[in-house]
């Protein structure tokens, strides 16, 4: 069993407009744009990110917002909602706020005893608050979210399955345990992980499969603290048959993909070097960052990007 992953590292979902993107993780929901950069592949794509001050493991929501993209289909096969925590006590203010924004899809439940709002993302994204213990996170303040109010990182994840048993084998393989069930939902902890630990496994047998576009996860991503960690949990998923890609350099992170049995992609990503290494902490975000080997293109790429606002 892998006994080398922390819990989750990073989400990375799409979307169509950038600046909508921006203004809903940055001033609707009061987090901090801790990365202003290009998709590897395709530079004339921003990839934004998203999280606490630095960029904590954990906390990170990234996006590329391809522009004119169709919505994608909801379905199974795909992260259904992503989870962030929030202080205790804070979701009638999240109600209002969110409400006021004119966020779409607000509802209020619970869910392993958990309260959470599920709302939707400016792309139909599914997501939802859901009041934890701070657990020595701090939140990202301004914008009208204090510390008793903002968004700590990730809770975790619900994934959309048509069948749940092998993705729920492979987390156990990754070193989850299987905790309780709500209803369809089945829950896996990470013990003595980051905050970001929970895996919940919906089961809907009957749904047609998701369809990638605007809003959809793209893939989920879990940590792990070094690159020697990251070469162990790659060999035990390569000899369990998995196919998994060569490691390959992220700049703020090095990453490993592979395709799992319920059709979620899944990436391990290390904790170094993280979000700081080109740029000062108080000035994460600020400016357009590019992978070296774009640097010598930056006057085109710089013209062929929307203008964010701050
Ligand atoms: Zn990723």
């Amino acid at each position: 069993m892998i006994t080398d992953i922390k819990g989750l590292h990073h989400v990375t979902s799409m979307a169509a407009d950038a600046n909508e993107n921006n203004a809903f993780f940055t001033k609707t929901l009061g987090m901090r744009r801790v990365k202003k950069t290009v998709n590897f592949d395709a530079p004339e794509v921003y990839h934004l990110y998203y999280g606490d001050e630095i960029g904590t493991p954990g906390s990170v929501m990234t996006y590329f917002p391809f522009g004119q993209m169709p919505r994608g289909q909801r379905g199974t096969g795909e992260v259904g909602v992503t989870e962030f925590a929030v202080p205790k006590g804070s979701l009638p203010f999240w109600q209002e706020r969110l409400s006021q924004h004119g966020v779409t899809g607000l509802a209020q439940g619970t869910a392993f005893g958990e309260t959470r709002l599920q709302f939707d993302g400016p792309d139909g994204d599914g997501f939802a608050l859901v009041e934890s213990e701070e657990r020595g996170r701090e939140a990202w303040t301004g914008n009208g979210v204090g510390s008793d109010t903002g968004v700590l990182g990730f809770r975790g994840a619900r994934f959309t399955l048509r069948d749940a048993d092998a993705t729920g084998e492979l987390l156990t393989y990754m070193g989850y345990q299987k905790a309780e069930s709500d209803g369809a939902v089945t829950r896996y902890v990470i013990e003595g992980g980051n905050a970001a630990d929970t895996i919940d496994l919906e089961q809907i047998a009957d749904a047609p499969a998701a369809g990638q576009g605007a809003g959809s996860v793209h893939h989920i991503a879990f940590a792990v603290e070094d690159r020697a960690a990251q070469l162990r949990v790659r060999e035990a998923l390569m000899a369990t048959g998995y196919q998994v890609t060569p490691v390959i350099d992220r700049d703020y992170f090095w990453a490993i993909y592979f395709r799992t049995p319920g059709g979620v992609l899944f990436e391990i990503a290390t904790n170094e070097p993280g979000f700081d290494r080109d740029e000062d902490t108080a000035h994460l975000g600020e400016a357009l960052k590019l992978p070296t080997r774009y640097e010598p293109h930056r006057a085109k790429i710089e013209g062929l990007l929307p203008e964010i606002a701050a």
